[in-house]
């Protein structure tokens, strides 16, 4: 008999925190990988705007791999592909709208060469060893999709972000009898949205939102509008067309990513907008205040940003006047909170009334649908993905709620290997995965050795020090010149480089002394000055030695 083959499941981020989704799927021939997205970087690293996925272990094993497939186009899962698809020169894979979005990331980026395919809902493809279905979900952008992945050991579901939404207003509920009939035929094993496991019950329909939506603009109907929600919820966004279009309102449409998504969107017809229904943005002081709305939007920073700007009187277009309405249908954002509390009472503070009640419906499973998943799929493994610890341990107790047995859930880490074949399932080694930060200013990797210069910097400044030699004999050609920035104040430096400057003369000396002429001086200038100001002062300063030669 032939050892079974092993399938393993290699998550290189999304499992420790939210974000940075990207999990391989390997066979002895053939790997893929499930969406390339970036996160928000760790607290406190300044200028950094994001992380992305280590892919090193793909680049060692390039000659079995086949693709990226998406499962959607939020930033989490496609934002990685302009640093890491190109090098990969491997096809891409994801239905339409996703596609559209991540061929404009890459055109952005100026990232040429990378082969993209839109697949429709129902269609398989071939990659390597696997065949992959694509099936279509709600989530809080449309064309989402979860991925039935066959492996020879049967089949890997991958649900990608998800709800279950049986009124989306805009679009169709999911799937779930393509999910029920591979419930049927045998599902190895399920990797599922954990991020709402721990709230209760389902998730609210978009339906609801619509209501109260319609509740507030009849409500509201003499009163601006400015609307806040996410660029890419383009449901939503169709929510608000329709109302406009109902209660005869023009929309004036703010923020560049909105613009960038719509504008795709409107493309492949995924949003309906008829031109009439937007305002001339050149006579917006025409309006009425009942007939207008200010759709503000962007990704979830930007939408703080735009509406903390007309907060604050400094946005170039929009002002809060009495009697404004503010309808927030976003959650209240992540890692803004400070700032969104600010802008909640300065706009309370000009006289706007602000409404959040109900203008929101989360995009991801709560408790009951994720029993509901793990019902009609009935896995042998389970393995929560898309969640902190403590979202997934609750996504493993749900799932054994529902009858999976506790020892087939499997709570990993990224860069753990997950082995399994249709009978077993274990964890097997691990990948040590690195950092990578992207600069937010060069939209480039960045070393960490730059990370902890402006650590350095930010915590206790610059000293720079500048010595002048004789080429021929290494002897001080002139004065030593030394200053600083974000150290200490004059007074205090001043003394400091006096004594440090007699130290260095003496330190130079020495060199001399031994026929030492060459880097060494500089090297033993740095120590000497890193070690004397350390004593001197208990700060680290970044120090930085210039040597410059002259012909006396
Ligand atoms: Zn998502």
């Amino acid at each position: 008999m032939t050892m079974a083959e092993k399938i393993k499941i290699i998550p290189l981020g999304g499992f420790d925190k939210i974000g940075m989704n990207m999990t391989l799927i390997e066979s002895e021939s053939s790997i893929i990988a499930i969406d390339c997205g970036t996160s928000f970087p760790p607290d406190n690293i300044p200028g950094v705007a994001a992380m992305i996925p280590d892919v090193s272990y793909i680049r060692e094993n390039i000659d079995r791999f086949k693709g990226i497939v998406l499962t959607h186009g939020h930033e989490d899962h496609i934002g990685a592909l302009p640093y890491i698809a190109g090098d990969l020169k491997a096809p891409v894979y994801g239905t339409p709208l996703t596609i559209a979005m991540a061929e404009k990331k890459l055109r952005d980026f100026g990232i040429r060469g990378v082969k993209t395919r839109a697949i429709k809902f129902g269609a398989t493809i071939v990659a390597g060893d696997f065949k992959i279905e694509f099936i279509k979900t709600n989530h809080s952008i449309p064309d989402s999709s979860m991925l039935a992945i066959y492996t020879s050991q049967g089949i890997i579901l991958h649900t990608g972000d998800f709800k279950v939404d049986m009124t989306p207003v805009v679009g169709q509920t999911g799937d779930i009898t393509r999910l029920a009939a591979l419930g049927t035929k045998g599902v190895l094993a399920v990797l599922s949205d954990s991020t709402n496991a721990m709230t209760e019950g389902f998730s609210k329909s978009e339906y609801h939102v619509y209501e109260q939506l319609d509740r507030f603009f009849n409500m509201y109907s003499n009163s601006r509008l400015i609307i806040v929600t996410f660029a890419t919820n383009m449901d939503r966004i169709q929510q608000i067309i329709n109302l406009a279009r109902k209660y005869h309102r023009k929309i004036a449409l703010e923020g560049k990513l909105m613009l960038d998504v719509l504008s795709v969107a409107r493309k492949l017809g995924y949003v309906d907008m008829p031109e009439d229904v937007l305002a001339d943005p050149e006579q917006l002081s025409e309006y009425d205040d009942g007939e207008v709305i200010f759709l503000t939007t962007g990704n979830h920073g930007e939408s703080v940003q735009c509406i903390s700007e007309i907060a604050a009187g400094s946005h170039p277009r929009i002002g809060i006047r009495k009697n404004d309405v503010v309808l927030f249908s976003s959650i209240a954002i992540h890692g803004s909170e400070l700032e969104f509390n600010r802008t909640l009472n300065s706009l309370e503070e000009q006289g706007a009334k602000v409404e959040f009640q109900d203008l929101h419906a989360t995009g991801h499973a709560c408790a009951e649908e994720l029993k509901l998943i793990y019902t009609i799929l009935h896995p042998r493994f389970v393995i929560p993905a898309h969640g902190e610890y403590r979202y997934r341990r609750e996504a493993k107790r749900i799932a054994t709620e529902v009858g999976i047995s506790p020892d087939n859930v499997f709570l990993i880490d990224n860069g753990d290997i997950v082995e399994l074949d249709s009978e077993s399932c274990t964890i097997k080694g691990e990948l040590s995965l690195g950092d990578i930060l992207i600069d937010g200013y060069e939209k480039s990797r960045i070393d960490t050795s730059i990370i902890q210069d402006r650590e350095q910097l930010s915590e206790s400044g610059v000293v720079i020090i500048e010595v002048c030699t004789d080429k021929k004999t290494g002897r001080l050609a002139s004065g030593i010149n030394i200053e600083c920035r974000g150290f200490l104040d004059e007074k205090n430096f001043q003394a400091l480089a006096e004594g440090l400057k007699d130290s260095i003369s003496s330190e130079i000396s020495r060199f001399i002394a031994q026929g030492v002429n060459d880097d060494r001086i500089r090297k033993g200038v740095e120590d000497l000055a890193r070690e004397y100001i350390s004593a001197k002062s208990g700060k680290n300063p970044l120090v930085i030695v210039l040597v410059t030669k002259v012909m006396l």
